[in-house]
């Protein structure tokens, strides 16, 4: 027996469902008859409108039915032989029985997260993309939607390192070289970086065919090398880490730099790390320094320009991780916020947090237009050498067509509408920021640099006492406040109105503390300051009535 969420949704008694071939070509052939069109554009409305209506009314991660409860209900791992329902059937209950149960990231009162509410068009867009049904690993099943792409990888290219008119003509549709390539995520954007950077690192020379085809012990022989490591900062995302396993040279090598009290990291503290590298017994190789711009917990942007001198000098690969922080590129007044990210060799920006993209979507640049060649790969039967098929350097093989939406987005939107979207994160953050310093029983652990910051609830009298106390008494004080801040994020998370997120912070003022912080990201356009004042008087209140 299947446990239906619905029952009672279930036509009593009609002609039983069977799997046969009429059936079959019905879900393959397109509509002839006016009466199909028409449901099929029914059931269109109902995706659109049955949705939109589910997301102007639940908030965030509720606890109307737990967790376990769900779970009880998907119990069922037998694979009905007879199709269950129709199609009309399963979007209803997918509109009635799981969206009000899924976390609607589209209300202003979500702002705990980098997953928020996109423009309506992107459902068409994503529409257009399944119907087209394109394979852009390879032009045979792509065609014009490659061209596209190299298109749209020039755009954010130019973006980024802002090359002439001249660079662009050469590269923009050469199919010999690549300005950066599509991928799921930024997590995958974070491993191409790094796997070019090492193949690069490790390339052929003689009589060694380079450490993608002989691996990294080959490659150590070669060059005398007995350690790889990468370094980023503290506050490095821990996709880095994923790739330092991926990669062979293990994520104990993603080594991790101090931080300053900004959360940037620590220029002398990394040129130290550096120098201690290259003097090392241990033969080692710096594959690459990452670079954030805009770090998942504080939004913090690393001082690119110095990281990117740094590298030079050091001739060390420079990465910046711009997941989050890439599109601000786009706004004329903030754009300077990631002054230096032109140095850096490659760069990751993800599609599905500021390019607002319905998940997922990641992408890779690179400032040299060859050095994708270190990972390049081919076949007999698909990308042969010097097609324009995208899989012939790209991490991924059968991907769709992301492209297609980015470039209409762009288009929709123009720079000028995405820069609105970034201007009103970065100033409502600066706004939330005055006011969390506004109220008494509240601290600005992190002010935004970008759109991004972290606070947290300190009552007056325990603020008064963290300026007087020891380092013992301040620790005992943090400890209280800890749990405090975090009794509040879950009652106020279960309470359904709101939606903040936490992580935990060391101290930049008592080292060796741990804070645990309430972390606002602002990224929903219907995002406002009243709003902010709300979701900071409820957890007030909740403080006030419910813990003190
Ligand atoms: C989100 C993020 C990532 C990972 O991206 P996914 O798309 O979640 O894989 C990496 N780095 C930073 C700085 C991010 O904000």
């Amino acid at each position: 027996m299947t446990k239906s969420m619905n029952p009672k949704k279930t036509p009593p008694l009609k002609k039983a469902l069977v799997a046969d071939w009429p059936a079959l070509k019905r879900t393959f052939i397109r509509p002839e008859d006016d009466a199909a069109r028409s449901t099929l554009i029914k059931y269109m409305e109902q995706i659109l409108f049955g949705l939109h209506d589910f997301l102007k009314t639940h908030v965030g991660f509720t606890e109307a039915v737990s967790l376990k409860d769900l779970a009880d209900r998907f119990t069922d791992s037998l694979i009905s032989q007879n199709p269950e329902k129709k199609l009309a059937d399963v979007i209803t209950d997918l509109i009635e029985d799981i969206a009000p149960h899924a976390v609607n990231v589209a209300s202003p009162y979500f702002i705990g997260h980098m997953t928020s509410a996109i423009p309506f068009f992107m459902v068409h867009l994503k529409t257009i993309v399944t119907a087209l049904n394109q394979n852009v690993v390879k032009i045979e099943t792509s065609k014009v939607v490659s061209v596209v792409e190299k298109q749209v990888l020039a755009k954010i290219h130019r973006l980024i390192y802002r090359e002439s008119d001249t660079f662009y003509t050469e590269h923009i549709q050469s199919t010999h070289t690549t300005l950066g390539c599509f991928t799921e995520n930024g997590t995958l954007s974070n491993l191409t970086a790094l796997w070019v950077a090492r193949n690069t690192r490790f390339s052929p020379k003689n009589g060694f065919g380079g450490v993608e085809k002989e691996g990294l012990q080959a490659a150590y022989e070669a060059y005398g090398i007995e350690r790889s490591v990468i370094l980023v900062s503290k506050r490095g995302h821990y996709s880095l880490d994923k790739s330092g396993g991926l990669l062979g040279i293990g994520n104990r090598n993603i080594v991790a730099v101090d931080v300053d009290e900004k959360n940037r990291i620590d220029l002398t503290a990394l040129e130290n790390t550096i120098h201690t590298f290259k003097k090392s017994p241990k033969k080692t190789a710096i594959l690459a320094v990452v670079g954030i711009a805009g770090t998942t917990e504080t939004g913090s942007v690393d001082p690119l320009s110095n990281l990117g001198d740094i590298c030079a000098e050091n001739r060390i690969h420079f990465h910046v991780d711009a997941a989050w922080g890439g599109p601000t590129l786009v706004s004329e007044k903030y754009r300077h916020l990631l002054a230096g990210i032109e140095g850096a060799d490659s760069v990751t920006i993800d599609g599905h947090k500021q390019f607002y993209m319905p998940m997922s979507c990641g992408m890779i640049y690179f400032k040299d237009p060859t050095i994708m060649d270190s990972v390049i790969y081919h076949s007999n039967y698909v990308n042969r050498p010097t097609s324009v098929d995208l899989g012939i350097k790209s991490p991924s093989g059968s991907r769709e067509a992301n492209s297609l939406i980015l470039d209409s987005a762009l288009k929709i939107m123009g720079s000028r509408g995405y820069a609105l979207l970034i201007d009103h994160g970065i100033e409502t953050a600066r706004k939330f920021a005055d006011e969390i310093e506004k109220r008494p029983d509240f601290q600005l652990v992190t002010p935004p640099e970008l759109n991004i910051l972290t606070y947290r609830l300190c009552p007056l009298n325990l603020k008064n006492k963290l300026g007087q106390g020891d380092a013992e008494e301040v620790a005992q004080i943090n400890e209280k406040l800890n749990t405090l801040n975090r009794t509040v994020q879950r009652l106020q998370r279960e309470a359904g109105n709101s939606f903040v997120s936490r992580t935990t912070l060391s101290s930049a003022t008592w080292p060796g503390q741990d804070m645990v912080v309430l972390r606002a990201v602002i990224m929903n356009p219907m995002t406002t300051i009243e709003i902010l004042r709300e979701i900071l008087d409820e957890q007030e209140a909740i403080h006030k009535n419910r813990l003190a």
